[in-house]
């Protein structure tokens, strides 16, 4: 047997080749410099923290409360919980309470929280690829299995597909929008429709099936309105974390809500409070939770993003690329020219100095993921490398 688990090495080996990538990025950079490497490939919130937090920040540290470092409840400050559920009811109109609210090790910890709370062993969890493909080992990581199902072109849910992927099994759909890699927004009508395939489900065969909604990029929306999940299925467990939100992403705090009027609201919140503690977070961050509940608003609109995501998409449209115009998030996900977007990728970073993510690590090949939480220099500097990769194709 080796040092490590079969399973773990197997997966190590898997992620190996975008590793790879990244390692290629850092070797250019060393020689090159940083401002001649166009590294669109990480997904770190590059935008500062609102004054707002940073003011909360101060006052928390310089305030003489005793004790504010200690253990609190496993399900986090009742404070705090009050102030996510304020956000939460004016954001979707909904009647989410704070005892049914759970602070959490960012919304990355939240689903693990959720997918422990509510899989059996071999409980089906339908991922709609392109995804966040962590997801595959957060269902795993509870004895769930990945059914993976692929969204339509244009990025939206495919909801014949999606009833056609239904088993007496399911047990849980994760829904990502704005999404990773695709920066799409789902519409509200899209979404109703899945709610009534989801419940159309639950029918046929007679279990419980949940749509937990990662919503970690909720306020880096632009020109649209966001849809209300809980407003289109009952059995929504809402995900979400101030990663993005606050671009406090290494801070660590995100929750889980559900709505009040959602059936078993309860014992949900219950089950939720318990695996927080057992899988060891034991509580979400303590000095977060004191800093948002000094907050007078925790819905801080993100304009830094939407000035990069135009720069971006002209970027992109002067060169020629084809790909959907994002409507949140800071990916976009743009079609390769040739079907190997590994290749691609590849001859980008080796003869132009510019990283880019395949599609293929995301469940989707023929395409790529760049991310525009990036230096806005680095957008407007990119134009020309962008131009000269696709052209080499033509
Ligand atoms: N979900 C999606 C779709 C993400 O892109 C990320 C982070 O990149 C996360 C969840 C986890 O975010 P965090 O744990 O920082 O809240």
């Amino acid at each position: 047997k080796g040092a490590i688990s079969e399973k773990l090495a197997g997966q190590l080996e898997k992620g190996s080749w975008i590793r790879k990538l990244f390692d290629e990025g850092k070797r250019l950079i060393d020689i090159y410099g940083a401002d001649e490497v166009y590294d669109f490939s990480l997904g770190n919130p590059i935008v500062e923290p609102p004054e707002a937090f940073l003011k909360a920040l101060a006052d928390t540290v310089n305030s003489g409360e005793l004790g504010k470092h200690q253990y609190i409840p496993n399900q986090g400050l009742p404070p705090a919980r009050q102030k996510v559920a304020d956000y939460l009811n004016g954001r979707y109109g909904g009647s989410v309470k704070p005892e049914h609210i759970v602070m959490t090790v960012g919304a990355g910890g939240g689903l693990n929280v959720v997918l422990k709370s509510i899989l059996n062993p071999g409980d089906e969890v339908i991922l709609l690829t392109p995804y966040f493909v962590e997801y595959d080992y957060y269902a795993d990581n509870h004895g769930g299995v990945a059914v993976h199902v692929p969204l339509a072109d244009d990025f939206s849910v495919d909801t014949e597909r999606v009833a056609g992927a239904i088993t007496e099994r399911t047990r849980a759909i994760i829904i990502n929008t704005p999404g990773n890699p695709t920066g799409t927004l789902l519409t509200q009508d899209n979404l109703n429709e899945l709610g009534k395939v989801l419940a159309e489900g639950e029918k046929k065969h007679g279990g419980l099936i949940y749509m937990v909604y990662d919503d970690p990029y909720s306020q880096l929306v632009y020109d649209a309105v966001p849809p209300n999940p809980f407003a289109a299925y009952g059995r929504t467990i809402l995900v979400s974390s101030f990663s993005k939100d606050l671009g406090i992403a290494g801070e660590r705090l995100g929750y889980v809500a559900v709505d009040a009027s959602a059936d078993d609201a309860q014992l949900l919140a219950q089950a939720f409070v318990f695996s927080n503690r057992t899988l060891g977070f034991v509580n979400a961050p303590v000095m977060m939770q004191r800093v948002i509940t000094r907050m007078d608003t925790l819905a801080v609109e993100q304009q830094e993003y939407r000035k990069r995501r135009d720069l971006m998409v002209g970027v992109l449209q002067e060169a020629g690329y084809e790909f959907t115009v994002p409507q949140g998030g800071f990916f976009i996900f743009p079609k390769t020219p040739i079907a190997d977007d590994v290749e691609f990728c590849l001859k980008a970073v080796q003869e132009h100095r510019l990283l880019i993510v395949p599609g293929s690590g995301f469940g989707r090949g023929g395409h790529f993921r760049l991310s525009y939480s990036v230096p806005i220099k680095q957008i407007e500097r990119s134009g020309k490398v962008f131009k000269a990769l696709l052209d080499s194709y033509r």
